[in-house]
């Protein structure tokens, strides 16, 4: 008879939640070991197993037991609530193992089998609190020094990871709660959102939704893990939720755009992102200084009257706690001006701060990300320093030519109307409309996906560039002699054309492709076949 050890998690307690492996080893096995509230749990799935359950201190004489035992060739199960490697049985077994000189090929056979841990299933039960980076940290310093503990509360809650606290209060150990709170309040908004889950798919189970300050309010015992939030998890309808992104963006005309998942990869699409900076920090990161020194009451007051009184970036969850987003906008001097100001140039460097992004791009408009919860005001301040403000994405946007400075002025209204009323516009995919003032076009606009070029007194009409790639090509003429009076119009109703028929994110140029007649104008398939020879390798 060989013996094995099988060190098993049997999740938060109840029976649907235990894996089809754990309930097997339980049943194979001639000896259950551990603390007596767990043997109690499992009771229901045991055929007749010898009971070893001792105190709930005794964890190391547990662990020796159970190695005696397999030694003596015995199938011994080791249980431990929620996941054994995690503050549970399994690392006490090997230590005792190793203490002995055991060895993987020839010692006793030791099988490790996972369970739900508390911060799964009280993250479930609170709704999705633990989206992004997390850590836990027991608040038990039976086994650790509470120096250690404090630094890792201390480096978690700087680091802004979401922290499921287990350990956290027991009959005799009642402080380090109310130190832990004081060490995150350091760093986190009193608003942060906490979830209190006390047994978790057991018979007492209880959810508390609180915050940062007002937790010790609420009972918290042996039995509770205490799940922190981020600075962007929020409170929905008695739900606990943490983004899966740090920043959500969002454009001029939609509150929440999230990213389409073939943008993700994209450099601007993601301006916090290693390759674009390494010094990108989110202001919810930043330390609150609180200054009272004393009782934990006067410093929880203090924080108090911080949020009463308004502090920037600081309200109250269940009031209405500001979203910190990317916002993302373009902005020029003009449709025809290109020229900045100085004054402007201040006012751009003001609202994009520090930690902002300015990209020129090739629209001839600066392209902004701003991390902020008041785009409403960068808003206004840009207006006042008479930008242009366009939303970015797959948008239209104008692009015209600065009419050699206001000498070829015929055009501009037209170029400015055709921006005012389209400018903007939502479509399928984004897409640029290309206006010049001459038959010069040397702003490129027929290598726009719309080109309008005037000359004398009336447009060109250029459609389907293709504006990149190597089989690049210009737009293909399709009218001549345009009455202006009709550009716009006529303009307008291309337009809409491609945003009801077009596919999604199908460009201009494949769509005009495909259908063949946008408004009454055919397409005519001009690429030219040009037959490459084959490249002359040296002799
Ligand atoms: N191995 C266990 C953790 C044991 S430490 C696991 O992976 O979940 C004991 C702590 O775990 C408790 O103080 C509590 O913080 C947490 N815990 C365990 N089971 C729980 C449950 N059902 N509901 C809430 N918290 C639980």
């Amino acid at each position: 008879m060989t013996g094995k050890l099988l060190v098993i998690g049997f999740g938060p307690g109840d029976y649907k939640h235990i894996t089809e492996r754990a309930r097997n080893a339980i049943q194979e096995s001639d000896i259950i070991i551990g603390y007596k509230t767990y043997v109690d749990l499992v009771k229901g799935l045991l055929s007749g197993q010898q009971i070893i359950s001792t105190g709930m201190t005794e964890e190391v004489s547990r662990a020796q037991e159970a190695v005696k035992q397999a030694e003596q060739g015995k199938k011994v199960a080791v249980i431990s609530s929620g996941d054994a490697g995690v503050y549970g049985m399994a690392g006490l077994v090997y230590e005792v193992l190793i203490e002995k000189g055991w060895k993987k090929d020839s010692g006793v056979e030791v099988e490790v089998i996972p369970g739900i841990s508390a911060i799964n299933s009280c993250a479930a039960l609170l709704g999705a609190p633990v989206m992004h980076d997390a850590c836990t940290i027991s608040l038990s310093d039976h086994l650790t020094p509470w120096k250690l503990i404090e630094k890792r509360i201390e480096a978690a809650a700087q680091a802004d990871f979401v922290i499921a606290l287990y350990n956290p209060k027991s009959g005799r150990r009642t402080r380090q709660i109310v130190e832990a709170q004081q060490i995150l309040l350091k760093y986190r908004s009193p608003a942060t959102p906490v979830g209190l889950v006390k047994s978790a798919y057991r018979d007492s189970q209880n959810i508390v939704m609180t915050n940062l300050l007002d937790m010790l309010d609420h009972e918290i015992g042996m039995l509770t893990t205490v799940i922190i939030g981020n600075s962007s998890t929020f409170f929905y309808d008695d739900l606990m939720i943490t983004p899966r992104g740090y920043q959500r963006k969002y454009t001029l005309n939609q509150a929440v755009q999230p990213l389409k998942p073939h943008q993700r990869l994209q450099k601007d699409a993601e301006p916090w992102a290693l390759e674009q900076s390494d010094e990108f920090k989110p202001d919810g990161n930043e330390a609150v200084s609180l200054t009272a020194k004393g009782t934990p009451r006067e410093f929880a007051e203090e924080a108090l009257r911080m949020i009463e009184g308004g502090i920037e970036g600081f309200q109250h969850p269940f009031v209405n706690q500001p979203i910190q987003t990317i916002f993302e906008l373009a902005v020029s001097t003009g449709v025809a001006n290109k020229k900045f100001t100085p004054k402007q140039m201040v006012t751009l460097s003001e609202v994009v701060g520090e930690e902002g992004v300015m990209e020129y791009t090739q629209d001839h408009s600066i392209k902004l990300q701003i991390l902020t919860s008041h785009p409403d005001e960068i808003v206004r301040k840009l207006e006042e320093a008479n930008f242009l403000i366009s939303p970015v994405g797959d948008v239209l946007t104008v692009k015209a030519c600065d009419f050699c400075d206001g000498e070829k002025k015929d055009a501009i209204p037209y170029a400015e109307e055709l921006h005012e009323r389209l400018g903007g516009m939502e479509l399928p995919k984004e897409l640029k409309l290309g206006v010049n003032g001459c038959g010069m076009a040397c702003y490129g606009a027929v290598k726009e996906d719309i080109g309008l070029v005037f000359r004398k007194g009336a447009f060109d009409l250029f459609l389907g560039a293709k504006t990149a790639g190597r089989t690049a090509h210009p737009g293909q003429i399709v009218a001549e002699g345009i009455a202006p009076d009709e550009i716009v119009g006529l303009v307008e109703r291309i337009i809409q054309e491609y945003k009801e028929k077009a596919y999604p994110n199908e460009r201009f140029y494949k769509f005009f492709k495909r259908v063949k007649r946008v408004q009454g104008f055919s397409y005519q398939d001009i690429t030219p076949k040009i037959k490459i020879d084959a490249a002359v390798c040296g002799e």
